[in-house]
């Protein structure tokens, strides 16, 4: 096979090796450099078999190229050079050189058998196995291979590390792949899988260089925004460090315990794995920076751990003992968190230097001399709490047990990442949030109240509308107002359900509040008409007799139109029902009264007779009827727009008023206005419509925007020119916007 876009795409190229002790010339390690680098910590090594090996990979790579134009066989080189790092047998290194070459090359299995024996030829299968995976991107085939590779693996745990060899450089190297999209699609492998794979069991150095290379790939602005913020602390808490090891050691010093102590600053990619677990205080330094105490035995452990409690508070419950319960991994060592000087949360690691290896390099710190041989020491494995076996047990068992294969996929990924955005406080929390949240849903996530209160932001210092859509790593601070509210539009502009059921529950509550206002409001005005006031008028009673709980209840029916005010009135002032009744009957234009005010030479006698609900005529307006079949006669203005509709649509009759309509009778106008959104907007209309005699028949909210709402009034009059003086009343009002009379 060539070095087509096929192993292009499968092993990222190389321009210079990574590794430590590298030929810096060439890129990759000679031959006599990789021999001597084994036989540094095996001096019985088959030099030979690594010879053979090393020739075998070049011969078959032959001309293949990386992306960066080196020769293909540089990588299987470096891998190899990976795997001396972590002082590995003969075996795993040569696994190492051939890992690729029954994937990529003529070579074989059978081949490989018989050159180098079986089991380099097991591991090198093991590792292809596992190669196939990342060629296929669908979800389904991938948790397949990755089942059939962790199965292969249990066999030997030499085939992960292998792989996790292979991974790494091939994430060292991976600036060299000129597609965007993939790069992140293999950052994101080694972030979902490998990093997880390598901490299982137990290589934490490797998981921590495979992750931070993935995350500065898959998520540059995160890692930025970290670093900037890690920098900033460095600066702070630099002095704090400082004064934190030298307490220690004098401490050690006095109680003679032999120990050395650091400081480490957490990984800008388990920063951000803990930020998105729960909300840290980005500025506290135990959630950024731990302290390592390396000691001589495990009792020094003990006293270590007894003399720091003595020199500061311990936090309860943040004292772990992971040497007498060590992790399935093989992970020892004692952890507490105290206060330290000036009140900051220190976390401290005590361990040995043997626990230290082993929490850096988990399976891969056993590999020893023992009964002349070198290999993988299963009993001081053992005995330091770690079993090969043990350390994947739980990954086979999802693998056996888990059903479907995407739900093992699900498990075995850390999390989705791609469908999240995560933003900051500006004290520095971080905010999870799904792709497409705006500060609105921010708001809401930092804190309900912020979330009701919230009228604005400003993002990374800058003032936004809250349509904006938040990026990863943003610094959000919410604008909050005095009063509780709902944002207009706010479905618009909220992702989370969260702050959508909020913005609902407010606006209802808002709602409510209107029209509890505005029932009152006409509650006031219908006793105040039959000579009452609201204010002596007590409505506990009313209220029960017309089944509402309280008076807020009832206002609220009434606001809504439910329950009509004059009901209220009547209910409280039983002694009104005659008078409500006969007014009440008065109004309606039906049809029998209808017949005294309207007339026309060409009106058959007896026909019904109908006033239009579009243009509500009322005397003094001109006047036309429409013979609809199996209505009668429809009463329209000249100028209703619906009679445009009807042009064919029924026989049209001349219409007039009569003296009696003219004169005496009251009539019921419809007129919307566009008015303020400001309390007490209400009462003032009602007042304009009362000072003009006018009375308010019904009376609804219609559309609402940010500042302004329309409301219908159907008003009784006396004419269209009563009506007109109420409309231009109306105009004058500073609070009214518009005032039509409703038409057509
Ligand atoms: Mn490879």
């Amino acid at each position: 096979m060539s070095g087509g876009d096929g192993v292009a795409a499968k092993d990222p190229a190389s321009q210079t090796a990574a590794g430590a002790g590298s030929q810096p010339r060439k890129g990759y390690l000679r031959q006599f450099e990789l021999v001597e680098r084994v036989r540094g910590y095996d001096p019985s090594v088959d030099e030979n078999l690594i010879n053979r090996a090393y020739v075998y990979a070049t011969v078959k790579h032959g001309a293949q190229l990386r992306h960066s134009g080196d020769p293909y066989f540089a990588h299987p080189i470096q891998v190899a050079g990976i795997l001396t790092e972590y002082k590995l047998d003969a075996a795993t290194i040569v696994a190492g050189l051939l890992h690729d070459t029954v994937e990529d090359t003529d070579a074989t299995r059978e081949e490989i058998e018989k050159m180098f024996g079986v089991q380099i030829a097991d591991l090198v299968e093991g590792v292809t196995k596992l190669s196939q995976l990342e060629i296929q991107s669908e979800e389904n085939k991938q948790a397949q291979n990755l089942q059939k590779f962790i199965l292969a693996m249990s066999k030997d745990v030499r085939v992960l590390i292998v792989k996790l060899a292979d991974r790494l450089h091939n994430m060292r190297t991976l600036s060299h792949i000129p597609k965007p999209e993939k790069r992140r699609r293999i950052a994101l492998e080694t972030l979902e899988i490998y990093g997880p794979l390598a901490r299982r069991i137990g290589m934490e150095k490797m998981a921590r260089e495979l992750e931070g290379l993935a995350f500065h790939e898959a998520f540059p602005d995160m890692e930025t925004t970290i670093n900037a913020r890690l920098a900033q602390l460095r600066v702070e808490k630099g002095a704090n460090v400082a004064i934190i090891i030298q307490t220690i050691m004098e401490v050690f010093e006095f109680a003679g315990i032999d120990a050395r102590v650091y400081g480490r600053e957490k990984q800008a990619y388990s920063i951000w794995r803990k930020l998105q677990r729960k909300s840290i205080e980005f500025s506290d330094l135990a959630d950024v920076y731990a302290f390592r105490v390396i000691v001589n035995n495990p009792d020094d452990c003990y006293r270590a751990l007894g003399l720091i409690h003595q020199t500061w508070r311990c936090v309860p419950d943040q004292v772990e003992d992971f040497i007498s319960n060590p992790k399935p991994n093989g992970y020892r060592s004692i952890h507490t968190t105290v206060i330290g000087p000036g009140n900051v949360r220190v976390e401290i690691q005590i361990r040995t230097e043997e626990m230290d290896q082993i929490a850096e390099n988990g399976v891969a710190a056993h590999w020893r001399y023992k009964n002349e041989s070198y290999g993988f020491d299963e009993e001081t494995a053992a005995s330091a709490g770690l079993d090969a076996r043990e350390a994947t047990r739980s990954l086979l068992e999802i693998a056996e047990h888990g059903g479907e294969a995407g739900e093992f996929l699900e498990h075995a990924k850390l999390e989705m990442y791609s469908d999240h955005v995560f933003s900051f406080t500006p004290k520095g929390t971080l905010i999870p949030l799904p792709q497409g949240a705006t500060p609105l849903d921010f708001a809401y996530a930092v804190h309900s109240d912020i979330g009701d209160r919230c009228i604005g932001a400003r993002i990374n210092g800058v003032d936004k509308p809250l349509r904006t859509i938040l990026r990863n790593g943003d610094v959000v601070e919410v604008v909050t107002g005095d009063k509780v509210a709902p944002v207009p539009g706010y479905d618009a502009l909220t992702k989370t359900g969260r702050a959508k059921a909020a913005q609902r529950r407010l606006e209802k509550h808002a709602k409510r509040e209107e029209f509890e206002r505005l029932g009152r409001d006409l509650v006031a005005h219908a006793l105040h008409r039959y000579g009452h006031e609201l204010a002596d008028t007590a409505l506990k009673q009313a209220a029960e007799t017309l089944g509402k709980h309280d008076e807020e209840e009832l206002f609220i029916a009434v606001g809504e139109g439910s329950i009509k005010a004059s009901a209220v009135a009547v209910a409280a002032f039983p002694g009104l029902k005659e008078k409500v009744r006969k007014d009440e009957g008065r109004r309606p234009m039906e049809l029998e009264k209808a017949k005294l005010y309207v007339r026309g030479s060409d009106l058959t006698p007896g026909v019904a007779l109908h006033f239009a609900e579009c243009c509500t005529p009322i005397p003094g307006d001109r006047i036309i009827g429409v013979h609809t079949p199996g209505k009668g006669v429809v009463v329209h203005t000249i100028d209703c727009e619906t009679l445009a509709a009807l042009e064919d649509g029924g026989e049209w009759i001349d219409l007039a008023w009569t003296p009696t309509a003219l004169n005496k009778t009251l009539a019921v106008g419809r007129m919307v206005a566009t008015v303020e959104n400001k309390r007490g907007v209400l009462a003032e209309l009602c007042s304009i419509i009362a000072e003009n005699q006018g009375d308010i028949l019904n009376l609804r909210l219609a559309k609402r925007t940010v500042d302004f709402f329309d409301m219908i009034f159907d008003i009784e009059v006396a004419d269209a020119r009563h009506l007109v003086n109420i409309l231009a009343a109306m105009r004058a009002s500073k609070s009214v916007k518009e005032a039509e009379r409703v038409k057509g």
